[in-house]
C-alpha cells in the first residue's frame, strides 16, 4: 500500500513537471535560458614592427599611359600587389630608360614591347634568371623577330573571340585540368601559333593559347594574350601569373569558405508546388522539412561548410508603417526550429529584411522587379525595428552581424537605416561581379572606414553555371575566398524549370565535392568569422627573408593565424611558428601562427 502511494506521488510529480516544462517551452523560456551568442571577440594583435624597416618585395609595372587597357591592367596589378603587401613600382613606357634596382619581377602591361626604351635590359634580366609577365593581346607589328622568339611565338595573327576555357598548366592553384565549353564566355585574344617548346597554361575550349610561358636563358617570359575583360576574372589569372615571378613566391590570402542561404529562415510557402509534388509527393512545407533542409545539413557536415542564413519576417510588400508582427505562427515556428538547427550546426543568423522590398527609394532600379519603393529612411528603419523585435523575441541577446540586400539592391539611405537599427552589423554581402549597367550593389572585398566589411558573393545556385564556378575559382586564387549562395525556393524559379530535385541535390553535392578536391585547404566560416578573417588580413603586415637554406616570414599586427600561399617546387624539411600543407607539386599553404615563421628547404635542393 505504501509503495502504491509513493508511485502515485512520483507519477503526480512527473506529470506536473512535464506540464510546467511544456508550458515554459510554449513561452519560449528555454530559448532564453541558453541564449545563442554571436559576439566572440578578437584576441590581442601579435608581433612587433621590428622588421618594418626591411624592404617590401618590389615588382616593376611598365605601362602605356596613353592606352586605357594598359592603365586598367596597371591598376589591377597594383591592387593585387598592394593587398599582397608588396610594392608596385610604376614606370610609364616612355620613361622606362633604365630598370630600377632590386626587382622581384617585371610586369609589362602593354603590347608595345619594342617601344620600351630599356628593352635590352629587360631581356638581359630574363637571360640572367628573372621572370617577366607580358599582359596584353599581342600585335604583330609591335614585335620584332627576336621578341617573337623570346616570347615563344611563331606567328601572331588577328584578334578575335575564343570561347570556353581549358587549364592544361599548373599556374593556377587547384585548377590543373579544369575547363568548360561555353557559348557565352569568350576571351578576346590574338591568334597565336606557339613554338613547340612553349608551355601552355590556359587556352580557350578549342585550344587557342591564352596564357603560356617560354624559357629564355635562365629566366622565363609569361604571356597573357588577351584584351582586358569588363569583369573581375583577371584578378585570379594575374595573381596566378604573379606567383610565377620568383621560384619561391609568397603571398597572404584570407582563406575562408562562405556559404549563404538567402531568405532563410523565412515564411514557408503554403500548399504545394506542382513540380516538386509530382516528383516527391510532398507539399512545400514537408519538402523543406524532410528533404531540402536535411540535405543542406548533411552537405554542411560532409563537405565542411558553415551556413549563414538571412532571416526574412514576411513576404508582404508593405513599405509604410505600421509594420505589424505577423499573426501567422508558422513563420515564427520556422525561425525557432530552422534557426536553432542552423546555429547548432555552427551557422549564423543574419538578416535579409522585414520583407523582400529592397531598401531603396524610387528610381533605384528595383521598379522592374515589381517592388514597392520606400518613401523615407524612417519607414525603412521602422520595418527593421519590427524585424529586430521579431528576432530578439526568439533569440534574445543574439547580435545581428550580417546583411544581404534583397535582389542585391541597397541604397545609401537603406545602408544608413540598417546601421541605425542594427548597430552591431559588420558584414554587407551582395554581389562581386556583374554588368555595370545593372543598378545592383557590386562590391570589392574590403574593410570600410567605419570598420564594416564588404564581403561579396561570387557564385550562386544548386547547379552553378561553369562560368560562375570559373569565376569563384579565380577569386580563390586571388585572395583565398570561396563565397556562394542559394535560396531555399530556387527549385520554384522559372530558370529551374528543367531541373528536378534529384538534379539539384546532385549538383549541390558535386559542386561542394569539387571545391573540396581542388581547395581542400579552405576553412569554413560564417559571415561574422569572415569579417574577423578579413580584418586580420588587411591589418597584418609582414616582410619576407629568403636564403639558400629557407624562407622566413616576419609577421606582425595579426590576432589570428594568417594563411600564406607559397609557390615553390622545393621540398620542405622543417617548419617553425606555424604549419605547412603541400597542396600541389608547386604550391604550399602556410599557416603563420607566430610572428617568426620559418621553413627550411630539403637538402638536395640547395
Ligand atoms: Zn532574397
Amino acid at each position: 500500500m505504501k509503495g502504491f502511494k509513493k508511485e502515485i506521488w512520483v507519477t503526480f510529480f512527473i506529470v506536473a513537471a512535464l506540464g510546467i516544462f511544456f508550458q515554459l517551452n510554449r513561452m519560449d523560456v528555454f530559448l532564453h535560458i541558453n541564449p545563442w551568442s554571436n559576439n566572440a571577440s578578437m584576441g590581442e594583435a601579435a608581433g612587433k614592427e621590428d622588421y618594418a624597416g626591411l624592404p617590401r618585395e618590389r615588382v616593376l609595372v611598365i605601362y602605356d599611359a596613353g592606352e586605357v587597357q594598359s592603365v586598367l591592367r596597371r591598376h589591377m596589378i597594383e591592387k593585387i600587389l598592394t593587398e599582397q603587401k608588396k610594392e608596385a613600382v610604376r614606370l610609364p613606357l616612355h620613361n622606362a630608360g633604365e630598370l630600377p634596382e632590386d626587382l622581384g619581377g617585371i610586369v609589362v602591361a602593354t603590347n608595345r614591347l619594342k617601344d620600351i626604351p630599356c628593352l635590352p635590359e629587360i631581356e638581359q634580366y630574363v637571360a640572367e634568371g628573372g621572370t617577366v609577365l607580358v599582359l596584353s593581346q599581342l600585335q604583330d607589328d609591335l614585335l620584332t623577330d627576336s621578341l617573337r622568339q623570346k616570347l615563344g611565338v611563331l606567328s601572331v595573327g588577328q584578334e578575335h573571340n575564343a570561347y570556353g576555357v581549358r587549364v592544361p598548366g599548373s599556374m593556377y592553384i587547384g585548377l590543373q585540368g579544369f575547363g568548360f565549353d561555353s557559348a557565352v564566355y569568350s576571351t578576346s585574344i590574338a591568334e597565336a601559333r606557339l613554338l613547340p617548346e612553349s608551355e601552355v597554361e590556359v587556352t580557350s575550349a578549342d585550344g587557342q593559347p591564352v596564357v603560356w610561358s617560354h624559357r629564355d636563358g635562365k629566366g622565363r617570359y609569361f604571356v597573357c594574350n588577351k584584351r582586358e575583360r569588363d569583369d573581375k576574372n583577371s584578378y585570379g589569372m594575374y595573381t596566378a601569373m604573379l606567383g610565377q615571378l620568383h621560384e619561391d613566391y609568397v603571398y597572404p590570402v584570407m582563406n575562408m569558405k562562405l556559404y549563404f542561404i538567402d531568405d532563410f529562415p523565412s515564411p514557408v510557402p503554403e500548399g504545394k508546388f506542382e513540380r516538386i509534388y509530382q516528383e516527391t509527393g510532398m507539399n512545400t512545407a514537408d519538402f523543406y522539412r524532410k528533404l531540402w533542409w536535411p540535405e543542406m545539413l548533411n552537405n554542411g557536415d560532409k563537405y565542411n561548410v558553415k551556413y549563414t542564413g538571412l532571416v526574412i519576417e514576411t513576404y508582404g510588400s508593405q513599405v509604410k508603417g505600421e509594420f505589424a508582427p505577423l499573426s501567422d505562427g508558422s513563420a515564427r515556428l520556422g525561425l525557432i526550429v530552422y534557426g536553432r538547427e542552423l546555429l547548432k550546426a555552427g551557422g549564423e543568423l543574419g538578416i535579409h529584411g522585414y520583407n523582400h522590398q529592397s531598401l531603396a527609394p524610387a528610381g533605384y532600379g528595383q521598379d522592374h522587379l515589381g517592388y514597392n519603393t520606400w518613401e523615407s529612411q524612417g519607414d525603412m528603419e521602422e520595418s527593421l525595428r519590427e524585424l529586430k523585435r521579431y528576432i530578439e523575441e526568439v533569440y534574445p541577446g543574439y547580435e545581428i552581424h550580417s546583411y544581404v540586400p534583397p535582389s542585391n539592391i541597397l541604397s545609401p539611405e537603406g545602408k544608413q537605416a540598417l546601421k541605425n537599427v542594427f548597430p552591431h552589423l559588420r558584414v554587407y554581402a551582395s554581389l562581386y561581379n556583374g554588368l555595370a549597367t545593372a543598378k545592383e550593389y557590386f562590391q570589392n572585398f574590403r574593410v570600410n572606414p567605419d570598420g564594416t566589411c564588404e564581403i561579396p558573393r561570387v557564385s550562386s545556385g544548386y547547379v552553378p553555371l561553369p562560368e560562375d564556378v570559373w569565376e569563384n575559382y579565380n577569386v580563390i586564387n586571388y585572395n583565398g575566398v570561396f563565397s556562394h549562395f542559394v535560396h531555399p525556393d530556387e527549385m520554384f524559379y522559372e530558370e529551374s524549370q528543367n531541373l528536378t530535385w534529384e538534379m539539384m541535390k546532385k549538383g549541390m553535392g558535386d559542386f561542394l565535392s569539387d571545391v573540396n578536391t581542388r581547395f581542400g585547404w579552405l576553412e569554413p566560416a560564417t559571415a561574422s568569422e569572415g569579417a574577423d578573417i578579413m580584418e586580420n588580413y588587411f591589418a597584418m603586415d609582414y616582410r619576407l627573408e629568403r636564403s639558400p637554406e629557407g624562407l622566413k616570414i616576419h609577421c606582425w599586427n595579426f590576432s589570428r593565424p594568417v594563411t600564406f600561399i607559397l609557390r615553390s617546387r622545393k621540398g620542405i624539411v622543417s617548419v617553425q611558428g606555424g604549419r605547412v600543407q603541400k597542396v600541389q607539386e608547386d604550391a604550399y599553404v602556410l599557416t603563420v601562427e607566430q610572428p617568426e615563421f620559418a621553413v627550411e628547404w630539403a637538402g638536395e635542393q640547395q
